[in-house]
């Protein structure tokens, strides 16, 4: 196309989203107007292009789900052949070969024995959905279990957007208004909060869910070595469930397969999604065990079905990329690969630090960094001005697309298959970025 075409192109499909689309936690009174609406294209690797031909880094794996890189031939030719035979057959009363070969591959990600089961469903929120409703049936039909029907949660955790999902979530701005709804959940803070609440209450737990190793929503901050086997201590010695929200974590993020295997635990539901499928279709898994599953076996009149589903439950399109992914780690060693790239994401993270003067703070863990950023004095910048969104507006004209969480954190999370080069890449664009859309809040009288 011509420059002209595409700029008209372009310039229709932004008049058109402006009028009739609602993005998500967006405040769209300001949406088109702070900057200009990008319309992206394509994607090879860890680039992505926009209707305009300009091309950019992806620094949040869209938005945290890419793991092998955009348009990888192995995954997309999986996809491309389920499509061909069957895009989609129900899994509510019939089977399929790629969701028990999917399945199987799953389970022998752990220790044998341990999560055997899968369930199926299509988003990081639907996981935990099933998660609690799993929990919380299982110890309804289970003798001396029954009065098991609270959920302990970690201080500013993000569990997902559905009802009962958010109603674990620990963020106020997002889900304050909606307390009251879903499950019933108390929050802690550490284990010693934990440790501290009665056992007549405890005994009433079906269980505690975590984020792994480190909180995403929560300004990526991951958590002191050694709480989650201290947690995983406690939830066995009480016989209350241990819930692993591995929905971002999951799939070689934090540097292992699941960040669990960190700390050697295994936990009673495992919920992973956002890159199962590397992050081309949407779909998601709650891993259980044995003794979960028993607990759900019965003669028909006892009740005991789990009716839970959707309508696109082990959808064949997703069974085959995640199938196909799983391939990519051992076919490229991904693993195998990721030590030298987490150092260098760990030092460059670090020259930030040192060198911008609106960087105060970094974490980082596996191929996953939170950036944070205030005034030179080091004062946090007031909500309003978005400071976060106006750095990362700055990013794009160096080729770079992230995005802030709550406030003031930018983050860096890559796909996996970023190289050395273009993680230098991607730090002199941030670098650049963070300079120029906060000098002008700075300047500001
Ligand atoms: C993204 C996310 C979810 C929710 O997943 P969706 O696919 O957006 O529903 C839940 N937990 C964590 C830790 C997440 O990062």
């Amino acid at each position: 196309m011509t420059t002209q075409s595409l700029q008209d192109f372009t310039q229709c499909a932004i008049a058109r989203d402006l009028a009739h689309c609602w993005h998500p936690f967006t405040p769209q009174a300001l949406w088109g107007r702070e900057a200009e609406v990008l319309m992206l294209q394509s994607g090879k690797g860890v680039w992505l292009t926009d209707s305009l031909g300009r091309r950019y880094i992806d620094g949040n794996s869209s938005i945290w789900v890419n793991i092998h890189g955009h348009g990888h031939p192995h995954i997309v030719q999986a996809i491309q052949r389920q499509a061909a035979t069957i895009c989609h057959s129900s899994f509510l009363g019939f089977g399929h070969a790629l969701a028990s070969e999917l399945a199987e591959k799953l389970t022998r990600l752990f220790p044998s024995g341990k999560l055997t089961r899968v369930f199926f469903s299509d988003d990081g929120s639907t996981a935990i959905e099933t998660a609690l409703k799993m929990a919380f049936q299982s110890c309804s039909q289970t003798p001396g279990r029954e009065q098991r029907r609270h959920f302990i949660a970690f201080s500013n955790c993000y569990h997902g957007d559905t009802m009962g999902a958010a109603s674990l979530g620990g963020v106020s701005t997002f889900f304050s208004r909606f307390r009251g709804f879903g499950m019933q959940v108390t929050h802690v803070r550490e284990m010693d909060e934990l440790r501290a609440l009665p056992t007549d209450f405890t005994d009433t737990v079906a269980g505690i869910v975590i984020e792994p190793i480190i909180q995403g929503v929560n300004r990526m901050t991951p958590w002191r070595p050694g709480l989650l086997r201290e947690l995983r201590e406690y939830c066995t010695q009480r016989g209350i469930f241990l819930i692993c929200d591995e929905v971002m974590t999951g799939f070689g993020r934090t540097g292992k397969m699941f960040a669990c295997m960190h700390e050697d635990v295994i936990p009673d539901f495992l919920c992973c999604a956002k890159g199962l499928t590397s992050g081309y279709t949407p779909m998601a898994a709650c891993l259980t065990t044995e003794e979960v599953y028993n607990s759900f076996l019965g003669a028909y009149s006892e009740n005991k079905s789990f009716y839970y589903g959707h309508s696109f439950t082990a959808h064949p399109l997703g069974c085959a990329a995640a199938l196909a992914s799983l391939e990519v780690f051992e076919q490229e060693h991904v693993l195998e690969n990721l030590p030298p790239k987490i150092a260098l994401l760990h030092q460059l993270a670090t020259e930030l630090r040192t060198n911008n003067p609106y960087v105060c703070a970094t974490r980082t863990c596996g191929l996953i960094a939170g950036i944070d950023i205030a005034h030179q004095d080091g004062t946090p910048f007031h909500q309003d001005e978005r400071a976060g969104e106006q750095a990362c507006f700055a990013m794009r004209r160096h080729g770079l697309l992230t995005r802030p969480v709550t406030h003031d954190t930018i983050v860096a999370m890559p796909p996996l298959c970023i190289n050395e080069e273009e993680l230098h890449l991607l730090f002199r664009a941030m670098d650049a970025g963070i300079r120029e859309g906060l000098d002008k809040l700075e300047k500001r009288p």
